[in-house]
């Protein structure tokens, strides 16, 4: 893909956006067009389309979205649907109608359904019914693959899904009611630390399993996509390795330098017992993965200390 192709980044402040800005900079791409939220409210259809009439990107990333940890989807499930429904719908008909030439759809692994074989294949969508915790973000979700599949099918625009497992890395969520369990044992193991606190509070019961991604990896992953000939389809991406919540909360503690004890929240949720993404049809495509979990969370530590002196 030339160097100047005209990049639109839908989300480009976000954890996944701000990655893949990242990943298309370092690899030599300089045309981006960029919009804040204040700027252009991509729920509204009639401001969406004029942008697109006005800045006809050639390519877009649409990593943008209303995304939250198990908690805030299940409170919020009225926002989750609304917001990512509107936001898909708006961002990938005026995709089709302005003639952009690609367009790379940011989706989750809660797409599949519940009970499904491990690990995940592409094929395995709609073939049972959702977890209950996110059902309203993951039909929305689901919803952005069938936009993409339906223009490729009817007008061969080519619109490609990526559907990543749990995200972690530089510029997450630490906001501990709504965010990811990645960033909140991170942030709860340092203030046990920094406070003497002897115990450290994990929700549910530490046995569901997740598949975690360094959002580094994630962009790698779209941007290699985007640059292959590719032109339509639906692709998992994740590690090819999972691990239950409580070794990960071990993990976590160890790399923060904190040894209290680990307390269960059994009224927390679990959310879905497993969901281990088959990686097989990107591996096809000569992509892996390159962070391992551990060196992952290291870097992402050193992000959260390094906000927090920003902050202080
Ligand atoms: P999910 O993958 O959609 O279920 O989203 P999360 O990342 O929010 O949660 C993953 C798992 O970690 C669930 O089983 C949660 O109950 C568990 N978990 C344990 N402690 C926490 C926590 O402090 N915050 C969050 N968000 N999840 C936690």
């Amino acid at each position: 893909m030339d160097k100047s192709t005209k990049i639109y980044i839908a989300g480009h402040a976000g954890m996944a956006g701000s990655a893949i800005q990242r990943r298309l900079a370092a690899a030599g791409f300089t045309n981006f067009i960029t919009r804040t939220r204040a700027e252009l409210d991509l729920t509204n259809q009639a401001a969406v389309d004029e942008f697109f009439a006005a800045e006809t990107p050639e390519v877009v990333y649409l990593a943008a979205g209303k995304v939250g940890g198990i908690k805030a989807n299940n409170n919020f499930r009225a926002e989750f649907i609304y917001e990512n429904l509107m936001i898909e719908a708006n961002v990938i008909h005026s995709a089709w109608k302005h003639g952009v030439q690609r367009l790379l759809f940011l989706g989750s692994s809660c797409i599949y359904p519940r009970d499904c074989a491990q690990p995940i294949r592409e094929d395995y969508l709609l073939s049972g019914p959702l977890e209950q915790t996110n059902e309203p973000y993951a039909v929305a979700k689901i919803l952005g693959v069938k936009l993409c599949e339906s223009y490729y099918r009817q007008y061969g625009a080519q619109f490609i899904s990526v559907m990543p497992s749990n995200l972690y890395g530089p510029n997450d969520s630490y906001d501990l009611e709504n965010c990811h369990v990645l960033p909140a044992l991170i942030r709860k193991a340092h203030e046990a630390k920094v406070g003497g606190t002897p115990e450290l509070i994990v929700w549910g019961s530490g046995n569901p399993r997740r598949e975690f991604l360094y959002v580094e990896d994630m962009a790698d992953a779209c941007v290699h996509l985007m640059d292959s000939d590719i032109d339509h389809g639906l692709y998992n991406v994740g590690m090819g390795d999972d691990l239950p919540i409580r070794e990960l909360a071990e993990l976590v503690m160890d790399v923060v330098g904190y040894d209290g004890k680990i307390v269960y929240e059994q009224n927390q949720p679990d959310g879905t017992p497993r969901k281990l993404l088959n990686i097989d049809r990107l591996k096809s495509l000569g992509w892996l993965a390159k962070t391992q979990l551990r060196d992952g969370i290291v870097l992402t530590y050193q992000d959260f200390l390094s906000r927090l002196d920003r902050h202080s």
